[in-house]
């Protein structure tokens, strides 16, 4: 995970500090769960909550001076990953739009069955880009909407979801009255890096009145970079975000955050037990899908100060300016074509040419070579990148593609191995060749 040359996961090399702050967090094993078992950590994590809802909305000072330590008020969740993240932010979103009303005691209590005969919906779907992480199908099935009822909106030839085709697919939802506890928009799709139209996306949520998440667990460090902030011009629309401290913020794995707009957003998932998480106590467990949990708020809440708010500026700005240099370098070379302009710092491409011939082969006989050579790349083990499928349109075909996707996100990686990257895979195909 540290070598500059493996560029195919969103996780990478960690500060030196991360290993000593968990080492602390692990000694004095605070549980997150119930405010007595964590008397510092839980001022340590509402403050991370504060810092990471302020880099997002940025509301004025006096919105934090009131909220980050009330009892009363949820300004981020953390949790152990995007995955979790993302399952609360629909969670609540579920909750909100199946809520309380008229003698009926809402979807938490009642279930799924009986919300939506008292509110008069057929079923319940989700909708966000057919580039969505797969966790939004974890939630669909955990939260009763189902598998099925989630509704992919196609996107463009940049990956971003179609707003037209948005649009009219809510307007379909709503004649068939079916429930849309949440639209989705992501900032950096897994696959690609690409980030939705945000800003379009949450005025059409608005419009509809529906809650609008948005999973920038890739892309929410652009927020640092003044350069590349205006990506995700409209973020401060959602009603939820997600954070993951593992991706690009150099941040151990299990230190994920779900920043709520509305400090009383969380009122929706509360729990209360007799033994403990007594109302108003402020305990953070009343309202996470985790129960006992560790103080890994601390690296949130350390890196924001350590690296800082501009150090986190230049991680980001160097990224992204390599995946341009990669992308670059990969459109000046003639046995590999780019797949995408990248919008962030993942670079998708494939490699073309066989046997140096010019005519192009079948798309399925490109698809099985790019398949080969990730798979003798990995077993090599000198460089890596990793691989995914994603459809392209060239004129009135559609075809779906075998892509290397490089993500550039270790600050250790330098131009030349970047460059050294696509020589090894030139080389691999080589020795592919001679093989067979
Ligand atoms: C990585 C990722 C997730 C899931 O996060 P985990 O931390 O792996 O659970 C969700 N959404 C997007 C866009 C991601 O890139």
């Amino acid at each position: 995970m540290y070598s500059p040359r493996c560029m195919g996961h969103m996780s990478s090399v960690l500060p030196a500090f991360a290993l000593m702050l968990t080492n602390l967090v692990v000694g004095i094993n605070q549980n997150l769960v119930k405010r007595e078992a964590s008397k510092s950590f839980a001022l340590i994590e509402r403050q991370a909550a504060g810092i990471f809802h302020r880099l997002v909305y940025g509301f004025p000072r006096d919105f934090y001076h009131q909220h980050v330590h009330s009892n009363d008020a949820i300004l981020g969740i953390m949790a152990s990953g995007g995955t979790l993240a993302n399952i609360t932010a629909l969670w609540i979103a579920r909750n909100r739009c199946l809520g309380r009303q008229n003698g009926f005691a809402g979807v938490e209590k009642e279930g799924m069955r009986a919300a939506l005969d008292h509110y008069g919906y057929a079923d319940a779907v989700l909708i966000g880009s057919k580039l969505m992480h797969y966790s939004v199908d974890k939630a669909a099935a955990l939260l009763g909407v189902g598998e099925r009822n989630v509704m992919r909106v196609p996107v463009d030839d940049s990956y971003r979801v179609d707003i037209g085709k948005l649009r009219k697919m809510i307007d379909r939802c709503i004649l068939r009255k079916q429930c849309v506890p949440a639209v989705i928009g992501v900032a950096g799709t897994t696959d690609c890096g690409s980030v939705d139209p945000v800003a379009d996306m949450g005025s059409v949520a608005r419009d509809a009145r529906m809650h609008f998440h948005v999973d920038a667990a890739w892309g929410a460090s652009l927020l640092f970079s003044n350069a590349h902030r205006s990506k995700l011009t409209g973020i401060e629309q959602a009603d939820s975000v997600t954070v993951d401290g593992h991706k690009q913020l150099y941040m151990p794995l299990g230190t994920s955050m779900l920043v709520l707009r509305d400090p009383a957003a969380a009122k929706v998932i509360e729990k209360e037990a007799r033994y403990m998480l007594q109302p108003r106590s402020g305990d953070l467990g009343k309202c996470s899908v985790e129960g006992s949990r560790p103080g890994r708020a601390l690296l949130m809440h350390a890196a924001v100060h350590i690296i800082g708010h501009h150090g986190y500026e230049i991680l980001v700005d160097e990224n992204l300016r390599k995946a341009h240099y990669m992308a670059a370098l990969v459109r000046s070379r003639q046995e590999f074509q780019l797949l995408c302009d990248p919008q962030t710092n993942i670079v998708l491409y494939r490699y073309l040419v066989v046997s140096g011939r010019l005519r192009v082969p079948a798309n399925s006989r490109i698809n099985d070579l790019n398949e080969r050579i990730q798979n003798a790349q990995h077993r090599a083990g000198r460089t890596f990148v990793s691989r995914t499928v994603i459809e392209k349109s060239f004129g009135l075909r559609r075809l779906s593609l075998v892509a290397l996707r490089a993500v550039i996100g270790n600050p250790l990686t330098t131009e030349e191995d970047i460059a050294a990257v696509l020589a090894d895979q030139l080389q691999i195909v080589t020795e592919i060749e001679q093989r067979s």
